[in-house]
């Protein structure tokens, strides 16, 4: 497994398993049971997931030391601001059962984030965080965060995929030395995903799936990947992704995929920020 030196020299797998929508406690338990022993090292939730409890579970079962392992989990809107962060911390680290956490991440630029970025630092300066980033923050709330803080974000989790590539949004995250990573890298099979003829045609070349090409051509833009499943036979092929590469022309050609806009909602529109600042556990 490749891992990546974030901005404050701490090693991070570049891929990982999301546990987005796993909300079977059971389910996601075992799912992360079997994925720690197929051999991944990063698990990615976050508190809106609610099922920090079964990663922590899991975690536990699998008798892999913890230093080994990477752990992120993200705060949510309803606990921005100061003091709502360190006590949203607190409970997430009694979820996981652990000591430390390895990336926290704020999930939405939405609410009080400043307010959870200095908490955020505070608790890296207490040593209970090894790293902390943000998540579907667009440039200009980089830009501002970085400019009106101490600590410069470690990563920035954003939406990416052969339909919403975000060339220019990555350039500025490596100019200001983030990690971008990819979330839904595989459109969550949006737009018939796993039968895309581009993709597909240069996995015959290479003799790979849809999927590995697709996290290949993650991996080689330099952006660190959580592909989600639950099925061992998926975990095992989206994991097997380091022995071949994608030559120039296979990246041009999944370039033209671009649509520039996101699969899902666009995060800046009012009515999403109406709605996610609704949503609440
Ligand atoms: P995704 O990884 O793009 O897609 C997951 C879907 O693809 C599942 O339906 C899975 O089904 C299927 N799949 C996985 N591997 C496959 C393969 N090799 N062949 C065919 N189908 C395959 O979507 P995602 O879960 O939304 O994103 C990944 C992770 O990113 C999440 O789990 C979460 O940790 C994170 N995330 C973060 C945010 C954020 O706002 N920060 C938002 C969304 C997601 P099976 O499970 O049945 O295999």
């Amino acid at each position: 497994m490749q891992k990546i030196k974030l901005n404050n020299g701490v090693e991070m797998p570049l891929l990982g398993l999301g546990v987005f929508q796993i909300a079977d406690l059971d389910q996601c338990e075992q799912t992360v049971l079997t994925a720690i022993k197929s051999g991944y090292r990063l698990i990615d939730t976050a508190s809106f997931y609610l099922n920090e409890s079964a990663v922590g579970n899991a975690i536990k079962k699998s008798g892999v030391v913890r230093e080994e392992l990477f752990v992120t989990t993200k705060l949510w809107v309803q606990d921005s601001g100061y003091q709502k962060t360190k006590t949203a911390f607190e409970r997430s680290l009694k979820e996981l059962q652990l000591e430390y956490l390895d990336l926290y991440l704020i999930h939405q630029a939405l609410g009080d984030y400043y307010g959870s970025w200095r908490a955020m630092e505070d608790l890296y300066k207490d040593g209970k965080i090894r790293a902390i980033g943000i998540s579907n923050f667009f440039s200009d709330r980089v830009v501002d965060l970085i400019a009106h803080n101490e600590i410069v974000p470690a990563v920035n989790q954003i939406e990416i995929n052969p339909f919403y590539q975000r060339a220019d949004e990555h350039e500025l995250l490596k100019k200001n030395n983030i990690l971008t990573q990819s979330w839904a890298s595989f459109a969550e099979g949006k737009n018939d995903f796993f039968n895309n003829e581009v993709i597909s045609s240069i996995g015959r070349k290479h003799n790979r799936s849809v999927a590995q090409i697709t996290l290949r051509w993650l991996i080689q833009r330099g952006i660190a990947v959580i592909p989600k499943s639950v099925r061992k036979e998926r975990m095992l092929e989206n994991y097997s992704v380091w022995d071949f590469e994608l030559s120039k022309d296979d990246m041009d050609a999944i370039a033209t995929l671009d649509t520039g806009n996101s699969v899902f909602f666009d995060h800046r529109d009012p009515e999403t920020a109406e709605w996610l600042t609704k949503l609440t556990f």
